[in-house]
Parts: C-alpha cells; structure tokens; sequence
C-alpha cells in the first residue's frame, strides 16, 4: 500500500518508493513534484553507482562527450555516463574500458523460435509472414533460433525495470565483434538477431557495426540464408543511428519495436527518470517515413505499453494510441501486462478491469492491437 505525500490518497495501485499518485504527477504543483521524483530517482541510482542526472562538464574540464542518446553526457575527469557505460576513472586504470564500434558490453545466447519477443505475434519467424522472401517457412518457424542479444547499459531509470542485470557488468562482459559474428554465423539454425537490454542506445555503434558484419559475412558464405536483425529499444538515440537501425532492419526482414512508456513527459519523468519527448519524436519520424515500405503483412516498426497499475492507465494508453494512429493506425501495438520488479515490486500485477480497459481504448484507434503477459492476468 503506498501513500501519495502530495493528496494524502492510500492506495495498492501506488508505488510506495516513488510516493505520488498519477493524478498528482499530471496535474500537482510541478515545482514541487518535479524535485521529489528527482530525489527518488537520485536515491535510487546512488544505490548502483549511477550518477543522478547526466553529467555536463563544460570546457575546459570536458574529457569525453557522448551524444549516442537524449542525454548526450559530457564527463569530466571524475564523471561517469548517465547509462553508466562510460567512466573515465575505471576507463583509465583499464577496469572498464570504453564501449567502441568494435566492442561492446553484451550477453549474448540463443532463444528457440518463435521467442517470447513482444514482436512475434507479427514478424517472419512467430508467424507465416515474409514468405518466401524473408522467411523459409510458411508457418511459425520451430526448430531455428534467434541469437538474443542482451547489452548492458540503458538510457532511461525506470522504476519498474523488468530486466535491471543490465546495470551490473564487467570487464569480462566486453566482447569484439569479429569474435560474436563468427559465433553467430557458425550456427546455420540462427535465423534472427534481436538487440534488447536495457535499451540497445548507449552502443547503438557497436550494435549498427556487429550486424553489418554478420551480414556481410552471410552475404559471402551463404547468401541464400535469412538473418533477420531487429531492435526493441526505449527509443532515445541519435536520429542518424537510429534511421541507419531501421534502414538494416527492413532490408535484412527484421522490425523495431518502441517502448512507449509514457505519452505525458511528466510521466515518463516520474516512472522513468528522464523526458520522452526523444522517443516520441523518433517514433513519429521513422513511422512516418519507414512504415508501410516494406508491404502489408511485414510491419517495419511497432509501439509497446507496460501497464503500471495505477500509472499507465486507459487515458495513458488512449493518448499513446492516439499518437500512434495519427501517424498510421495499421501500426502495430501491444500492451503489457505488469508485474512487480526492481523498485516497484510492491504493485501487483495489473488489475484485470485495467487491462481491459486498455485494450478496448487502444482498439477504437488502431487496427493491431495485442495483449502480451496475458498468462498473469490468472494472478490479477
Ligand atoms: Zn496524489
């Protein structure tokens, strides 16, 4: 049960770590609501070495600046990034070096298809779709596998972190890219290569590099083999890498999936530490000049909501819906059913009237919507 300190209201469906209700975040004093999201964000980072807000060292102080992602860092000699990839103390005594285009921090295993992606209720190896051209099988593909690649490192603080090993790596985690694509290749029955993390932002380089390679390494040896390469991201990097991203995704039959969080920034601030306005320009921008490109039953992209109980409610996720269908409502969207993790794992699972009202909001504006996590909804 937390208490929103602002209203005074009690409630299971509010978080008791970050201690303000919904409509406290939407419509409170900001002035004031604003520092207290800052210093929960701040507690909770100060917990794993994190700093608390991305460092902007100026000149002549700046040793390394890094604009991969929204929060385009600039460290000083004692600064650490924002995702925590880059620290120039760890850097220098050879603890942690720098992620570069040749190397990144990854956990890397393989993934039976069709995975428990978000995307596989629509792409090639969950479904018939993309045969022949980007598919050998005209059905769910069973019996190849897709090289799940884990990087660590992300670019937002969400509360509710369902994957947070990403904040945890060492030097033996850093692999070179010759090393990965060769792995990969050897194995025939590895069909598709799908970037998560944390959120793929902070190596976005590296990952662009190691796909090339195994592309074109494929494209030498086995031209006729598929590798499908997809990223499923929070979506706050660089336009240029995100637009190259994309452009490898189509071509090679994979898709982007978006996490969209939020629609309101303060949400987003509140769940997640840092604005959304990145990603939704992002989002806007490739769906506008990338979706559809590709032909009907191969969606190049799609939007992805986790619903916090309590936060990301039926009028969060009409907003989201909306956003979306105002740019194409062909676009393909799913919910996710919430269950407590990281910091906020005193919510429960997200009540079954909240899913259904999600789902009836966002079908009045799109034409693919999906539930995913549905088995939790047993719990609810
Ligand atoms: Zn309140």
């Amino acid at each position: 049960m937390g208490t929103c300190r602002f209203c005074g209201t009690k409630d299971h469906l509010l978080s008791e770590l970050l201690g303000v209700c919904r409509k406290c975040v939407l419509n409170g004093d900001w002035d004031v609501i604003k520092p207290h999201i800052f210093s929960v964000h701040a507690a909770v980072r100060q917990l794993v070495d994190l700093p608390v807000k991305p460092p902007k060292a100026e000149s002549p102080d700046i040793k390394l600046k890094c604009n991969f992602c929204l929060n385009e860092c600039r460290l000083s000699a004692n600064d650490v990034s924002y995702c925590g990839l880059r620290n120039i103390q760890k850097k220098e005594n050879g603890e942690l070096p720098y992620p570069t285009k040749s190397k990144g921090y990854i956990h890397g295993y393989i993934d039976a298809n069709p995975t428990n992606c978000c995307n596989s209720w629509f792409c090639p190896a969950g479904t018939s779709a993309g045969c022949p051209k980007y598919s050998d099988f005209n059905s769910p593909e069973y019996g190849t596998y897709s090289y799940a690649a884990f990087l660590y490192g992300c670019t937002f603080n969400c509360l509710f972190c369902q994957n947070s090993s990403h904040k945890y790596f060492k030097k033996r985690h850093l692999f070179d890219i010759e090393t990965l694509a060769n792995q990969i290749v050897k194995n025939e029955k590895i069909t598709c290569l799908c970037y998560f993390g944390g959120t793929p932002e902070s190596q976005l380089p590296f990952s662009i590099a190691l796909a090339e390679l195994i592309l074109k390494k494929i494209k030498d040896q086995d031209p006729k083999r598929l590798m499908r390469i997809c990223w499923e991201w929070n979506g706050s990097g660089r336009r240029d890498l995100v637009e190259k991203c994309m452009e490898i995704a189509i071509n090679s039959g994979g898709n982007i999936k978006f996490d969209l969080k939020s629609f309101n920034e303060k949400l987003n601030l509140a769940l997640c530490g840092v604005s959304n306005k990145r990603t939704l320009d992002n989002f806007k921008y490739l769906a506008e000049n990338y979706f559809g490109t590709r032909g009907d039953d191969m969606p190049e992209m799609s939007g992805c909501t986790l619903m916090v109980p309590g936060y990301t409610n039926d009028e969060e996720v009409e907003q989201i819906a909306q956003f979306i269908s105002e740019i194409n409502n062909n676009i393909p969207y799913s919910l996710l059913v919430f269950h407590g993790d990281y910091q906020m794992r005193d919510l429960l699972i997200t009540p079954r009237k909240q899913a259904d009202r999600c789902l009836e909001v966002a079908k009045r504006y799109l034409k693919n919507v999906h539930l995913g996590n549905k088995f939790l909804l047993g719990f609810s």
